[in-house]
């Protein structure tokens, strides 16, 4: 069988470390032949993503704080000058002030719930507008949320109301960028120790709850979440938009 990704062209926002949920996937978009550009946030960021790209054989590490529309429009540019246009993307990309995370919801403060709002959400539509126009053949847009979109999960809070908003982002953007068979998914993931997810308090009995409860009696694996990356990345996927993909050993099923 040939490489599912050979031939395509995947920009992959989100590594920040060899634990990335991004760096897995990276991993595997290139074992299925992608050719790979990685962004990285900020100076303090570049030299480490620069080397996990070297690793990975990225075509291109180029510097992105999706925040910053400069670096966006940026990014565009600088993809676009390869010429080689671009057939996926991968947002992997969350934020929130830790003291959020930690105290009861109520208390979140406005600024705290823009913060998360304005990297973890509203980045994706920008994103995607940044680079629906080099997505000349179609293309696929997949970017990671959780199930504390849709339901309450202990210290979650503000990253839960974020997650709702990126997923209810992924359904619009698949019905404005269908037209141009630009496909938009997200992949919610079970809970993976990641440095994001130690930002939450108690994680470690989130992955205990699951791995006692969830259909596989066990916790996600990252590959599992790469391997539904290159699913939707590729022509196989080429049916699936709007979709919210649970890659969670099953535990989203799961009532009393
Ligand atoms: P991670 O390795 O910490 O990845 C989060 C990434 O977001 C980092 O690369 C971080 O870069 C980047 N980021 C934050 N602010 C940014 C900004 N302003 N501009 C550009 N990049 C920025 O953790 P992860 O667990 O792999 O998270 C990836 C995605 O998966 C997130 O959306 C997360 O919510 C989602 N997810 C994770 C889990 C889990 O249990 N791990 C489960 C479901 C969904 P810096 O480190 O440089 O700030």
């Amino acid at each position: 069988m040939p490489n599912l990704l050979e031939g395509k062209t995947a920009l992959i926002l989100g590594v920040a470390n060899k634990w990335s949920l991004a760096y897995t996937i990276a991993e595997a978009f290139r074992c299925e032949g992608a050719r790979l550009a990685l962004t990285y946030q900020g100076e303090r960021q570049r030299e480490t993503v620069e080397a996990l790209g070297t690793e990975l054989g990225a075509a291109q590490v180029l510097p992105c704080d999706v925040t910053q529309d400069q670096d966006l429009q940026v990014l565009t540019e600088k993809l676009g000058a390869g010429g080689h246009g671009l057939d996926a993307v991968v947002h992997s990309i969350a934020f929130a002030n830790r003291d959020d995370l930690g105290r009861p919801f109520i208390e979140t403060s406005r600024s705290g719930f823009l913060l998360a709002q304005d990297v973890s959400a509203y980045s994706l539509v920008a994103v995607a507008r940044a680079t629906a126009p080099l997505m000349r053949d179609g293309g696929s847009i997949t970017t990671l949320t959780y199930l504390g979109a849709t339901r309450v999960v202990t210290n979650y809070n503000v990253m839960g109301v974020a997650k709702a908003a990126l997923e209810s982002s992924v359904r619009y953007l698949a019905n404005d960028l269908g037209p141009r068979k630009i496909r938009v998914n997200a992949i919610s993931a079970g809970p993976i120790k990641t440095t994001s997810a130690r930002a939450i308090k108690d994680f470690s009995s989130v992955l205990d709850f699951v791995a006692e409860r969830a259909p596989f009696r066990r916790n996600t694996e990252p590959e599992e979440v790469a391997g539904a990356a290159v699913f939707l990345a590729s022509d196989l996927g080429r049916g699936v938009t709007g979709n919210i993909l649970f890659v969670d050993a099953g535990f989203q099923i799961m009532g009393l």
